[in-house]
């Protein structure tokens, strides 16, 4: 059995849609299909959830037909009497008798009853579109079978009795089976989800617990490309990743796959490609179990909008443990996320990602160390990095900080 994870952007129209019948229709082996809302509408259900807390009726009300008609006119362009099917507006029924309840005061908790509507769509249309068209696949609404705890927009997936649920459940329905990524609910079955882009995550837990052979993820570009295309003309694709290489990228922030994907996989040794819905027959790219010091070529990562913190103590003490840890418990209590850090014998460099948070941080640090700041900078993290990728990422760039390992190079540029 293998795990085919379809992604918003391969179902975000009709001719997606079709597409990835077309693609089921030709896959040899078995499969469970997790797909994710369609395009962006994760991201429109999420607005949605601000205005029903801000009981923003107008603007309620305009969203949720917006969402209709997104879906209805992909409906219209799919099902041959050109109706919603039932299933669908069932769910449109249950989010407006939602909308129309005033919110409690549990914000998480109203996001994921809200957000989860997206994948509950999305599949049901793609669920009744491949039945329609002589594609028999079987329904698995995964809150039946994902439990989780209910840290509501992060929740945290049990792992024994999910595995009991869906093992049942496959044992008594035949594969193909079609289901949801990113949602899950609580032992009380209220909806939970398990943070943005959690779909590959679905895949890569279902894969786990019922010990698939393969995962893959359908995507827009070919695999996992050595830059990101839409900055960098030189990208290639990477033909094979180790495990511990694809963790280390999604760490350095290359948007490759959800970074809690990959432990369930490599735990089992579960094989993850990631391939093209749009050129099937190619290969992408495959992690798996391999030596990973093996040599790749150069991976590109930047992260934008960055800030580089100087700190340095008011009384010229050194920067040594108790300094650290002190500028550290900040951080941790302010939530900002370090990229970066440096240290000399009076000085602390940290680069961090630039946020609404940072102007609290440096105001409670400004009491003990002087605090200088650079903002909009870049940091470039090449790994399996040479002399002439170091010269094409920093040509005519100002260097600020560069930090380097065998295998690694992080810069900050102006
Ligand atoms: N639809 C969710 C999101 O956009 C989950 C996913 O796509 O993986 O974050
Ligand atoms: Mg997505």
């Amino acid at each position: 059995m293998k795990i085919y994870k379809f992604g918003g952007a391969s179902v975000k129209n009709a001719s997606a849609v079709k597409n990835l019948k077309n693609i089921l229709t030709k896959s040899s082996t078995p499969v469970i299909v997790v797909v994710s809302a369609m395009d962006k509408i994760t991201n429109i259900l999420e607005k949605l959830h601000v205005f029903y807390l801000q009981k923003n009726k107008e603007k309620i009300w305009q969203t949720f037909d917006d969402l209709y008609s997104f879906h209805d006119s992909i409906c219209s362009a799919l099902f041959n009497n050109n109706k919603t099917p039932a299933s669908v507006n069932k769910y449109f029924d249950e989010l407006k008798r939602k909308l129309k309840t005033n919110p409690s005061l549990n914000k998480d908790y109203e996001y994921d009853q809200i957000v989860s509507f997206g994948e509950l769509i999305s599949s049901t249309i793609v669920y009744e579109y491949l039945n329609g068209q002589d594609y028999i696949i079987n329904f698995l609404d995964i809150r039946t079978v994902l439990r989780t705890d209910n840290i509501y927009k992060e929740a945290n997936i049990d792992w024994d009795t999910s595995k009991y649920l869906i093992s049942d459940f496959v044992n008594n329905n035949k594969l193909p089976i079609i289901t949801q990524g990113f949602i899950g609910s609580t032992h009380e079955r209220i909806n939970t989800t398990l943070g943005r882009e959690g779909s590959d995550f679905t895949a890569a837990a279902l894969a786990y617990m019922l010990d698939a052979q393969e995962v893959v993820i359908w995507k827009d570009v070919p695999g996992i490309m050595n830059a990101d295309p839409a900055w960098c003309k030189f990208a290639e694709k990477i033909d094979v990743l180790s495990y511990q290489e694809a963790i280390e990228l999604s760490f350095f922030g290359a948007k490759v796959i959800h970074p809690k994907t990959i432990k369930p996989l490599q735990n089992k040794n579960i094989p993850l490609r990631v391939k093209s819905f749009v050129a099937p027959n190619e290969e992408g790219t495959i992690i798996k179990n391999i030596d990973y010091k093996l040599k790749l070529i150069p991976v590109y990562i930047l992260k934008e909008n960055q800030i580089l913190l100087s700190i340095s103590p008011r009384d010229f003490s050194f920067i040594v443990e108790e300094n650290i840890s002190k500028i550290f418990s900040q951080f941790a209590k302010h939530r900002i996320k370090v990229n970066m850090i440096q240290n000399s014998a009076i000085s602390f460099t940290a680069s961090i990602d630039n946020s609404n948070k940072i102007e609290d941080l440096i105001k409670e640090l400004s009491k003990e160390y002087t605090v200088k700041y650079n903002n909009g900078l870049t940091l470039i993290t090449i790994r399996h990095y040479n002399d002439e990728a170091i010269d094409k990422m920093i040509a005519e760039k100002t260097l600020l900080l560069e930090q380097r390992s065998r295998l690694t190079i992080r810069m900050v540029t102006e």
